[in-house]
């Protein structure tokens, strides 16, 4: 692999919490522009992996280099500024406001180029400054995810995929390069489902943005993504193309074995 083609790069990742080891030293690269997927069983750590990515745990040991630049321990918002984002879910205080409302408030991006623009055109500027230009932008992501029929209606009132759809447009508010998405399709219609993939798709193929996808549905993983990394004990099993991942005997092993 190219070193240049990689905009995300861990090494060695590290994290414990008291006397637990959830990541044990895992290594792995996400190239630009891929929809790269993260898999392995229950308790692999890659939510934990994930979390000290986007900054929501200090690693206790490891690198973490997006851009080409070191963001081990930054604070959450630090690394949105990078262009680095994570779903949410709806906090309680959010479920209260309008799907409008949830947008017009999603944090934006303070610093950095942004990438990603042919889909919402208002992006194309960069940072959004004006109210009016962001009121326009809100409206953009709405139509595109096709929930702008919902917009004066309670977050709360969402379905989950209803809800999964506005986690995403809120996450895409902050304009950001990569996207990390930990089980994104939990609770989601088929219909939803393939809806929120499609969304994924486009922005990967028109705006060349970067995905990084923890599911738990093999199917979903060996039809959309390349590569395919997975985690098993805290650390990296295998990583490669999914029909090489599929026929891993090692990676069943770790799914199927002790
Ligand atoms: P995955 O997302 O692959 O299912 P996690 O990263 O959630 O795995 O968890 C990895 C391991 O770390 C598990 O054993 C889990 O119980 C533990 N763990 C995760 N978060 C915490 C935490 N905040 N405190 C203590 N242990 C944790
Ligand atoms: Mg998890």
């Amino acid at each position: 692999d190219d070193a240049d083609d990689q905009l995300l790069r861990v090494g060695n990742l590290r994290k414990e919490f008291g006397g637990i080891t959830a990541v044990d030293g895992a290594s792995f690269a996400v190239a630009d522009g891929s929809l790269t997927g993260l898999i392995g069983p229950n308790g692999a750590g890659k939510s934990t992996t994930f979390n000290c990515i986007t900054g929501i745990h200090e690693p206790t040991a490891g690198e973490i280099n997006f851009n080409g630049e070191d963001i081990a321990g930054l604070a959450p918002n630090a690394v949105a500024d990078r262009g680095l984002v994570r779903t949410f879910q709806i906090a309680r205080e959010l479920a209260e406001m309008t799907v409008l409302e949830n947008l017009m408030l999603a944090p934006k991006r303070q610093q950095g180029e942004s990438l990603y623009r042919s889909v919402l055109p208002t992006f194309r500027n960069g940072v959004i400054e004006e109210e009016t230009e962001l009121r326009e932008a809100v409206w953009e992501s709405l139509e595109f995810f096709e929930i702008d029929h919902l917009a004066e209606d309670r977050a709360g009132t969402l379905s989950g995929g209803q809800r999964k759809l506005l986690e995403m447009a809120r996450a895409l508010m902050t304009d950001p390069d990569m996207l990390l998405l930990d089980e994104p399709f939990a609770g989601v219609n088929p219909t939803l489902e393939t809806k929120l993939l499609d969304r994924i798709n486009q922005l990967r193929d028109e705006e060349g943005l970067t995905f990084l996808l923890v599911e738990h549905d093999m199917d979903i993983i060996m039809e959309h993504c390349d590569p395919v990394i997975v985690m098993h004990q805290g650390r990296v099993l295998a990583e490669g193309p999914p029909e090489e991942i599929r026929n891993n005997e090692r990676v069943v092993d770790a799914y199927f074995g002790d």
